[in-house]
Parts: C-alpha cells; sequence; structure tokens
C-alpha cells in the first residue's frame, strides 16, 4: 500500500509532474497585454450591446431609472430563482437606507432544473405560500394583504417593461423546456395564481441590477456591480442617450437607466476573444449550451471545480497521478466542487492536511504531499485566471464609462467573490496590471443582497413611480 507522506513519488514521476505544471502555467497565466487587448474587445462587445438588440452580449436596459433615494419604505416579499438555491424574503424597508428582512432558502435538485419550465414557476410558488402562511402566523404579514413581489430571475431575459421578461436562454446548467422565449413574469404570474399566492408581481430584475441598486443605497460610491457565483454578470447605470437601441422610446436623453449586462455571453460562439484551453473547450462541448456563455465558463463556480477534474483526469491517464489506485470517483464528471480549490488554496498546513481529508473524503484516493503542492499550484492557476478576467470585464465598463480618473467602487457578490481566498485581491491586482497605478482607484466591496433587499427596493421604485405616474 501507498502511504500518504513518508514514502515519496518516483524521481521521474516527479520530474513529469514539474513538466505539466510548466506546460499548465503557460496555458493559463494571462500577461497584461493579453489583458487589455480583451478589455479592447469587451468594450466594443459591450457598445454593440447597447447599439443594436440581438447581440452577443445583449446589454439589457432594465427600466430601473436611477438610483435609489434612500425613502423608499414599505414591506415587500422578493423570491430569488438563482443558480443554485431559491430563496423567499420578506422585506421591510424602513426608509433612511435601513430594513429588515426573513427569509427561507430552498436547494434546487438538477431534475427541477430541467423539469417542464411551469413547473419550476409551480416551486416557487408554493415555496412562496408556505412562506406567507407562516408569516401570517407569526404576525409579521397581516392577513388579507396582498403585498408587492420583486422576482429575481437570474437569467438573460429581454425586457420591454419592468414587470416582463422574456428569457433569452437559459445558463448555469438549466435546460428547463418551454421556457426560453417566453414571458417568465406571466408563466410565474400564472403559478401564483394557480396556488392562490396573495402577491402581485410589480418587477423582474437580475441578481446583478439587484445588487447595484442595494449597494449604491449604503453606499453611493457604486457605480458597478457585479456577480461571481454559479454565474457570473454585472450591471451599471447608463445615460439613457448613450443607448441607440432605445432612442425610439422617449426616454429623457439625460435619464439614466440600469443596464444588465450579461456579460458572460462575451465571446460566445465565435471565440476570437478569450484565451480558451483544451479543458475549456471540453467543457463547453460537453454542456448543455455548447458555444453559449463563454466569458461565465471560464470564471464562475460552476465550472472551476470541473477544468481543475478535467486535468486530474488527463494526468491520471497519463499515468502521473494516483498510479495503482481506483480514481472511479473523481472521473464522474462535475464531481470536484470548486469550493474545493477555495480549501486547497487556504490550507494552512505544511503537510496540506486539508487537501489529503478532500481526496481521502470524498474521491478514495490517497495523495503524496509532492501531489498535494501539484493540486494546490494547479488551483491557483484556475482561481487566478478567473480573477485576472473578471478584471478584465470591469476594466471593460470603466473605460467605457469613464470612470478611470475619478475611480469607483464595485459591489460584488457571490460564492466566488465572497468564500475564495483572494479572488478579490487577484481582481485588484489584475486592475493595476490593466491600467497601471490608477487602477488602484477602482475598488471592490462585498455588496449587500441584492436579490433580496436590492429586488425589493427596486419594487419600490416602481411603485413610487407608478403613483407618480412616470412612464
Ligand atoms: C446569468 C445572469 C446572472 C449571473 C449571476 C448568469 O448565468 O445569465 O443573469 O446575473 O449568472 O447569477
Ligand atoms: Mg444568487
Amino acid at each position: 500500500t501507498r502511504s500518504s507522506d513518508q514514502e515519496d513519488l518516483p524521481h521521474a514521476t516527479k520530474r513529469k509532474m514539474a513538466d505539466h505544471l510548466r506546460r499548465l502555467e503557460t496555458m493559463f497565466t494571462l500577461t497584461p497585454q493579453r489583458m487589455r487587448m480583451i478589455v479592447e474587445a469587451f468594450k466594443d462587445a459591450l457598445e454593440l450591446g447597447l447599439s443594436k438588440s440581438g447581440q452577443v452580449v445583449p446589454m439589457i436596459p432594465t427600466y430601473v431609472f436611477g438610483w435609489p433615494t434612500g425613502k423608499e419604505a414599505g414591506n415587500y416579499l422578493a423570491v430569488d430563482l438563482g443558480g443554485t438555491n431559491l430563496r423567499v424574503c420578506l422585506v421591510t424597508l424602513q426608509g433612511g437606507g435601513k430594513w429588515e428582512i426573513t427569509q427561507t432558502k430552498y436547494r434546487l435538485s438538477e431534475e427541477q432544473k430541467h423539469d417542464e419550465g411551469q413547473l419550476l414557476f409551480d416551486f416557487c410558488a408554493e415555496c412562496l405560500k408556505a412562506f406567507v402562511e407562516s408569516s401570517i402566523e407569526s404576525g409579521t404579514i397581516q392577513r388579507g394583504a396582498v403585498l408587492p413581489l420583486g422576482f429575481t430571475f437570474s437569467y438573460p431575459c429581454s425586457q420591454d417593461k419592468i414587470d416582463h421578461g422574456v428569457l433569452i436562454r437559459w445558463t448555469k446548467g438549466f435546460g428547463a423546456p418551454n421556457t426560453e422565449g417566453r414571458d417568465v413574469v406571466e408563466m410565474f404570474k400564472r403559478s401564483l395564481e394557480k396556488h392562490n399566492v396573495p402577491a402581485e408581481i410589480v418587477a423582474l430584475t437580475c441578481d446583478t441590477t439587484g445588487t447595484l441598486i442595494a449597494s449604491h443605497y449604503v453606499n453611493s460610491d457604486t457605480k458597478i456591480a457585479c456577480i461571481f457565483g454559479t454565474g457570473c454578470n454585472a450591471a451599471y447605470m447608463e445615460r439613457a442617450r448613450d443607448i441607440p437601441k432605445i432612442s425610439s422610446l422617449g426616454i429623457g436623453s439625460e435619464d439614466e437607466i440600469a443596464i444588465n449586462c450579461e456579460w458572460g455571453a462575451f465571446d460566445s460562439f465565435e471565440h476570437e476573444h478569450l484565451p480558451r484551453t483544451k479543458y475549456d473547450i471540453i467543457i463547453d462541448e460537453a454542456s448543455n449550451k455548447p458555444g453559449e456563455q463563454a466569458f461565465e465558463k471560464l470564471i464562475s463556480g460552476r465550472y472551476l471545480g470541473e477544468i481543475l477534474r478535467l486535468i486530474i483526469c488527463e494526468l491520471i491517464d497519463e499515468g502521473v497521478l494516483f498510479l495503482g489506485q481506483n480514481t472511479y470517483k473523481i472521473e464522474i464528471p462535475y464531481s470536484f466542487d470548486t469550493a474545493f480549490l477555495s480549501l486547497m488554496e487556504s490550507d494552512p498546513t505544511d503537510e496540506l492536511l486539508m487537501i489529503i481529508g478532500i481526496f481521502s473524503h470524498f474521491f478514495a484516493v490517497e495523495t503524496t504531499l509532492a501531489e498535494r503542492q501539484f493540486f494546490r499550484a494547479l488551483a491557483k492557476l484556475v482561481g487566478r485566471r478567473a480573477a485576472r478576467l473578471s478584471a478584465c470585464g470591469i476594466a471593460a465598463i470603466v473605460s467605457k464609462m469613464g470612470y478611470l480618473e475619478e475611480g469607483c467602487a464595485v459591489g460584488a457578490d457571490g460564492s466566488l467573490y465572497n468564500k475564495y481566498p483572494k479572488f478579490a485581491e487577484r481582481i485588484h491586482e489584475g486592475l493595476v496590471d490593466i491600467f497601471g497605478e490608477k487602477g488602484r482607484g477602482i475598488t471592490t466591496y462585498h455588496a449587500e443582497d441584492g436579490s433580496g433587499i436590492g429586488s425589493a427596493i427596486v419594487a419600490a421604485m416602481t411603485k413610487n413611480r407608478k403613483e407618480a405616474n412616470v412612464y
């Protein structure tokens, strides 16, 4: 038997690992020059998305007009259908930038993501109903009240008003049939009626737009919001006069409107600008949406673990790793969670004990110290590339909007941003590589809960506009 620590690998195997590491370093490293090229192409894609509809990066006008005042008030329900969880919330906006929130979270199963679309909305309605009923019991919601509802649906939807949105395409591995091309508000409404849920959908938002609004509510220096979670995306506030594709709507040219970039789609289909490795290509081709979400597939939490797993499997095939051990567990697609990358990078022990644990506990294989050091180095390559590409996206918006001189704050959220060690630090390094010292004026910070609080604020802003009869 192989002992994990004392016994060392044969010299030849160690040399092969070192060679592979060098090869992979070249593949996964982004030079500042390469990053600047990506930023330029990214800026063009953003401009194109604003000029015409139906572009690769859709640059969706969200019908959220301008920033919140901080005085928004009232009780709102929020439903957040994300890539991993469904969350239902009751938000009380108290005015003066303060709020209270109660919430319940449900995990979405892989089956639900691929079942008939209407069933997914039925599930949302059932969960909301249970939540409302228990809130009535506990006295936080008045019996008989019909509460306004903000629906956070974090998939690209084209909108022509705020309480409407046609799903352009599923992302993040979802594939529920009979949903793409349809109005998801209409579908959700139908489920709410079917289950007699006392709620009225007033606004449809994306998590990034909600994050933008919630973050600005507490920090008015915020100009951009990003999500780095199961998926990735950004939103920012644009001048209506700089969105040629909506010029016919008669929106005042001085008005501002939040744009949901859907930047995860950057470089989809043509694959001209991003440095895809063979592992990225395998993931793309094996996914339920080949060609799509090209940027997201290099960055987001849904894919990073899988990238690392594919590298490991290649080296198993070449006889470099786990010789003589049964490796079937690690050969299962998507079995390597992105959270393992975070753990591997943050293991504080000399022996890399956490990495021993991951491989023995989840994959039933033993590792030598040299292998563990190798895995940690791989995690760093994959994680660092994701952060540096994220920096390219942020830089494209900053540069397009001319925020470099005055500096700006970026509200960021999502499991990768919040839990992956050094992710934020690496974004900041990337921004300095792109912009030089001035890049230090672009800071990111952990944003407010956009899909709960943000969605409620957007609902409140919408109600206030309706009552004032604007648009
Ligand atoms: C979706 C976006 C969302 C992002 C983060 C992407 O896959 O298309 O709408 O904002 O994930 O959740
Ligand atoms: Mg989410």
